[in-house]
Parts: structure tokens; C-alpha cells; sequence
């Protein structure tokens, strides 16, 4: 069965694969933990088809990923697509010259960091990260590749928590999310 372009088998094949853990990081979060998913032949290739078959004919020129879940499943897309990856990582990681934007985070802030050649303007670009919650981290990203003159495509995830409304935090881009968690 299809559901807005999904096939409803694999998105549970997907859903079921990936663990719930209470209480992760801290009281009263539950942190989905898409290292099973990964370990998970089956599953690990439904979602990378998934995010290929989305892209293969949206003229793509880099994929993004998002440090560190983000790299997994952002690198098989590059390498699938046939383009160049990005990562997009903490500050204080990479080693040439970088423009970081900073965000918020539930407390304090955090500040991402990308490589100031990394893209070309009016490149075609799809982020990809594991899971959207307040949508922070990906505005973050979609700020650096658009200070780089870059054109975000989508932003592209395995996991939505729409609870958090992440998706209405991002003003004028489409986000793309295989399965989601709603109050479960
Ligand atoms: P946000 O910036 O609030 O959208 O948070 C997204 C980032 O935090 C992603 O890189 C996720 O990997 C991580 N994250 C946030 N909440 C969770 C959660 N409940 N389970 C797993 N990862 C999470």
C-alpha cells in the first residue's frame, strides 16, 4: 500500500526497527536510537532506497549531512546519487577555514560548522540528518548552506517527532520524514 508515495510495508519494516529508549539523555526523553535500525540489513537498505528514490531525479548536486547520525545515511546518498558529501559538524571539528552558525538548544546553545568551499553557489542541495525534534539543528544547517549560496532542496530525515514541531520551525522548506513518533 502507498501512502503520500511511501510504500506502508516498509515504513513499518522501517518504524519497527528502530529502539525506543526511556530516559535518554536525561529524565523524561525517549531517545530513538536508530543503531538497530542500522545493524538491520533489511531495513538499513529499505531507507537508503527510500531517501534515493526520492532524489534520483531532483538534480542533486551535494548531500549534507548532519555530524554525526547524519553522515550514515547522508554519505549512501551521495554515493548512490553519484555527488559530493558535506558534513556539517560541531564546532571545532573540521580543519580549514569554516562558517559555523550557532542555535539554541533546550539549554544553552550549540554552534555547527561548515567548510567555506564546501559548495558552489546555486548548487542543489538535500540535508539529511536521522531525526527532526525543534528543528534547531537543521535551520542551523540550512542557514550555513545558504550563506554559501547553495539551494536547499529538502531536508530529509528517517525520524519526525511532530510534537515537537520541528516542521513549522523551518520557514520555506520542504521536510521530508520516513516515519514519526507521536506520543508513543
Ligand atoms: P532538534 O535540533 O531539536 O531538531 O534535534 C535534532 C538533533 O538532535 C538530531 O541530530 C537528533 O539526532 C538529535 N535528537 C533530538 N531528539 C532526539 C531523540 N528523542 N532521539 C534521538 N535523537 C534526538
Amino acid at each position: 500500500m502507498e501512502l503520500n508515495g511511501l510504500n506502508s510495508n516498509h515504513m513499518k519494516r522501517i518504524k519497527d526497527s528502530i529502539r525506543s529508549i526511556p530516559n535518554f539523555p536525561i529524565e523524561n526523553i525517549t531517545f530513538r536510537d536508530i543503531t538497530t535500525l542500522m545493524q538491520d540489513p533489511e531495513a538499513f537498505k529499505l531507507a537508503c532506497d527510500e531517501f534515493h528514490n526520492r532524489y534520483k531525479d531532483k538534480k542533486i548536486d551535494k548531500v549534507v549531512g548532519i555530524d554525526a547520525r547524519g553522515f550514515v545515511f547522508g554519505a549512501v546518498l551521495a554515493y548512490s546519487l553519484g555527488v559530493g558529501f558535506i558534513p556539517v559538524r560541531k564546532k571545532g571539528k573540521l580543519p580549514f577555514k569554516t562558517l559555523s552558525e550557532k542555535y539554541s538548544l533546550e539549554y544553552g546553545t550549540a554552534e555547527v560548522e561548515i567548510h567555506e568551499d564546501a559548495i558552489s553557489k546555486g548548487e542543489r542541495v538535500v540535508i539529511i540528518d536521522d531525526l527532526i525534534a525543534t528543528g534547531g539543528t537543521v535551520n542551523a544547517a540550512i542557514n550555513l548552506v545558504k550563506k554559501l549560496g547553495g539551494i536547499v532542496v529538502e531536508c530529509a530525515f528517517i525520524v519526525e517527532l511532530p510534537e515537537l514541531g520541528g516542521r513549522n520551525n523551518i520557514q520555506g522548506h520542504d521536510i521530508f520524514s520516513m516515519v514519526q513518533f507521536d506520543g508513543e
